[in-house]
């Protein structure tokens, strides 16, 4: 059936006349938080979700159970839907191809994920486009990794080409842990490549959002703070970031967006890193531009096509949320404004306890909103586990630091039952 149209369908005896369905494939926190924009826009959002207790089948009432390897558990789910997308990379993507060729719907398109899942194509690619990156290489053998840790001078950074999340499928090994973990990760089958390790000075976003009909849409910079592998803080705009920077992060997402036919949210994590020093010893602008003083450069790290964790803040920091905006652009819907509500918006997630505290999340959350009702909570429904991400909170305000100070606070009593600032 073509799923282009909107379709007419009786739910509990309620008349979905014309209402647009949307399939997102994934039952995690991404998904779950695209309901409330669904809700307000009358959008018809069903999940494809492993079972009823993951975080987006607690909430969303039109789950359909199964495993995203399966074709046919894809087609059930993406019966009568005007869009099917993705809250993760892993669908398979000749899986995606056959549901294109049956006529569905599916943003985006697997032309455009394919640099979402494999990070050396994703550095091909972006070099090709001139998009500034590190050095890299694949790596195929154990003489491949040395003579690029030769080129390096020994900063090598290894990761695995595909499946890697959260700092999983990352190492940063010294010259003799170099060869014997390629050897190891060769011999477990483990596709990989190696990238110059970047003296960072923080890490960047820039999200952008595409229409398959080609408008796009970027939010204000984030900046993120990575602990472990694991986005533990991001706060935009983000600050003391040259104009001319910014406007050029922009630039690298939009483009990025444009030439892979991106559509949906796409989110490019940066490194930001100091700019070379010229000879006169001040530092050289990335751009070129006389006179101009940039202190900091920007590469790509990498591609996320859906929303993403140093976006969660546009929730309650933007005119359009990213949850929102992903649903407007995979049904071709004019694109919301990106333009912040506050000069300074900070999300801290929270990341669970190695030991969970005894006091309930209820009496946490009841705790916070007393001492900060400018607090807003998020939680993704999830049981404790140390360091997986069980929920964040957003803080709007005035003053980087304050805001920082209240998101980190509010965010450690939910993982903690202690204030941070005691
Ligand atoms: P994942 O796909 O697991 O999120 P990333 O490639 O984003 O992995 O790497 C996780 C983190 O490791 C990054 O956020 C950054 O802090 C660090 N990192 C990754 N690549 C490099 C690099 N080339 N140089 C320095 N740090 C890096």
């Amino acid at each position: 059936m073509p799923n282009n149209h909107a379709f007419k369908a009786s739910i509990d005896g309620v008349s979905q006349q014309r209402k647009p369905i949307v399939t997102v494939y994934g039952d995690g926190q991404l998904a779950r938080m695209m309901e409330p924009a669904a809700a307000e826009l009358d959008i018809h959002l069903r999940v494809l979700a492993s079972s009823p207790d993951k975080s987006a089948a607690q909430v969303i009432p039109d789950v359909v159970l199964g495993d995203y390897h399966d074709y046919e558990v894809l087609t059930r789910a993406a019966a009568g839907a005007a869009a099917l997308t993705f809250e993760h990379e892993h669908v398979p993507t000749e899986h995606v191809e056959a549901l294109i060729a049956a006529s569905y719907n599916v943003q985006p398109q697997p032309s455009a994920l394919l640099y979402a899942q494999d990070k050396l194509l994703m550095r091909q690619k972006l070099e090709e486009l001139g998009a500034p990156v590190p050095r890299f290489a694949a790596i195929d053998s154990v003489e491949d990794a040395r003579a690029f840790a030769e080129r390096v001078g020994g900063n090598v950074c290894l990761k695995a080409r595909r499946g890697g999340y959260d700092g999983h499928g990352v190492w940063f090994p010294s010259a003799e842990e170099l060869e014997p973990l390629v050897q190891e990760l060769l011999d477990a089958s483990t596709p990989l490549m190696a990238e110059e390790k970047v003296q960072l000075t923080r890490e960047l976003s820039v999200l952008v959002a595409r229409r398959p009909s080609g408008e796009v849409k970027a939010w204000p910079i984030t900046e993120s703070v990575q602990r472990d592998g694991i986005c533990a803080e991001a706060c935009a705009p983000a600050p003391n970031l040259s104009p001319e920077l910014a406007e050029r992060a922009s630039q690298v997402g939009i483009q990025i967006a444009t030439e892979l036919g991106v559509t949906g949210v796409l989110a490019v994590e940066l490194f930001a890193f100091a700019a070379a020093q010229d000879a006169g010893s001040i530092f050289a602008s990335a751009s070129g531009a006389p006179g101009m003083v940039v202190e900091e450069d920007i590469a790509v790290n990498e591609l996320a096509m859906r929303p993403h964790n140093t976006g969660h803040w546009t929730q309650d920091g933007c005119v359009t949320s990213q949850f929102e905006q992903h649903l407007r652009a995979v049904l071709d819907l004019p694109l919301g404004e990106t333009a912040p509500l506050a000069p300074i918006t900070v999300m801290a997630n929270v990341l669970g306890a190695d030991q969970d505290p005894e006091l309930p999340m209820p009496e946490r959350v009841r705790a916070v909103m007393e001492r900060y009702p400018e607090a807003k909570v998020h939680l993704y429904g999830k049981d404790h586990q140390p360091g997986r991400k069980i929920g964040h909170v957003n803080v709007t305000g005035d003053d980087a630091d304050e805001t920082r100070r209240i998101a980190r606070d509010a965010a450690h009593f939910l993982v903690h039952a202690q204030w941070a600032n005691n």
